[in-house]
């Protein structure tokens, strides 16, 4: 089944998604970062984070969940550690706080972090790790959710989808980067999946009688399944670890409990780590860098992670975006 898609410019995103936030009290600077973010996933190719996102982030400033008037505060807690308070606001403007003084540090020490709390994150996780590749260091972050993911070998759903990513600059190019949730597939992909009525490869989730299926409408009300097996599953379990406690904050599990369930973003934490090649190798290491690009570009049927991504970024032409979703948004900021 092939969804009816409308034509929309970046601009016409941007100022679409920017309209409908401000309609239901985000502040202009959160209005801003959040519709920013929506517009770089449309861009890029990353739907189940772009304008299928609006609803959610509408539903939790209807609810007060989410403050939209929150400014982040910033604490240096060593020279290389910092600590950002969301201040129970999106986390796009939590970014946009933390970034800047982390790479910093990153820069002047050769590893800094970021512990962010009480944030709501509804986005892809690459933004943050290419922000700082952009400036010359290694990223990685990973944030967790609320439980859709069962442990490898279990039926009950205890880990969140718990994505991770990591970016490697290359000066004057795109920096390698993925960015991958560590379920077999993202909840967005599942629930687009459902909704346009296509199936999903056997091994991506239990229905809710804990059975096997292809079916994404299945699966979405039952339990996703980790990547890779056990592996992939020891990774989550890492995630929960490092999104939650290390941050001073929550297990996907407690977030649940604590979540007033609109369907909008969820309070959390988010780790984001930041390194310097230069200062921890003693050198400039980009010409090792690309001739290690070059023998991996020489393998038949690879591609780099990321590049898909920055293939659609080339383009700025228009976008077709579902139209039952352009409809609702539109619903959604002329609502009076
Ligand atoms: P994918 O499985 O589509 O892709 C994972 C990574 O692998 C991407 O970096 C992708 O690059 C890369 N890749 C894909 N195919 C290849 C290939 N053939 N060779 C080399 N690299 C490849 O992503 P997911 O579905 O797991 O995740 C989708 C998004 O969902 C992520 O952005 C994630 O942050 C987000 N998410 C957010 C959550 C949240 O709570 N905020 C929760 C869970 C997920 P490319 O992009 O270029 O295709």
């Amino acid at each position: 089944m092939t969804s009816k898609t409308i034509e929309l410019s970046l601009d016409e995103i941007f100022n679409l998604a920017k309209a409908s936030l401000l309609k239901h009290g985000a502040n202009e600077e959160n209005a801003d970062a959040v519709a920013n973010t929506v517009t770089n996933a449309e861009r890029d190719g990353s739907l189940s984070h772009g304008l299928f996102r609006i609803p959610g982030y509408i539903k939790a400033l209807q609810s007060k969940k989410v403050d939209g008037s929150a400014k982040p505060e910033i604490k240096e807690v060593t020279p290389t550690i910092f600590r950002c308070d969301a201040k129970n606001g999106f986390a796009p403007l939590a970014h946009k706080y933390s970034l800047k003084p982390l790479i910093e540090a990153a820069h002047k020490f050769g590893i800094a972090g970021v512990a962010i709390q009480r944030s709501h994150h509804f986005a892809a996780l690459w933004p943050e790790v290419e922000t700082i590749s952009e400036n010359g260091l290694v990223g990685l972050t990973s944030v967790s959710y609320t439980p859709a993911v069962a442990p490898a070998g279990g039926t009950t759903a205890l880990f969140g989808t718990n994505p991770m990513s990591f970016a490697w600059p290359r000066p004057g190019k795109n920096p390698i980067v993925f960015d991958m949730a560590t379920s077999s597939m993202a909840k967005g992909e599942i629930q687009i999946a459902a909704r346009d009525g296509h199936s999903v490869p056997l091994g991506t989730g239990l229905s809710s009688s804990g059975e096997l299926t292809t079916d994404a409408s299945e699966i979405d009300k039952g339990v996703l399944l980790p990547f890779g097996g056990h592996k992939g599953s020891v990774i989550a379990l890492m995630i929960e670890l490092l999104s939650g406690p290390l941050v001073g904050e929550t297990f996907s599990y407690e977030t649940k409990e604590r979540d007033n369930g609109d369907g909008g973003p969820v309070q959390g934490g988010q780790f984001i780590l930041a390194l310097s090649p230069e200062i921890c190798s003693g050198k400039d290491t980009s010409d090792q860098i690309e001739q290690f690009i070059n023998k991996y570009n020489e393998i038949d049927g690879v591609r780099l992670p990321g590049a898909r991504r920055h293939k659609n970024r080339e383009d700025n032409g228009p976008r077709q975006v579902n139209a039952e979703l352009i409809n609702t948004i539109i619903r959604l900021r002329d609502d009076s």
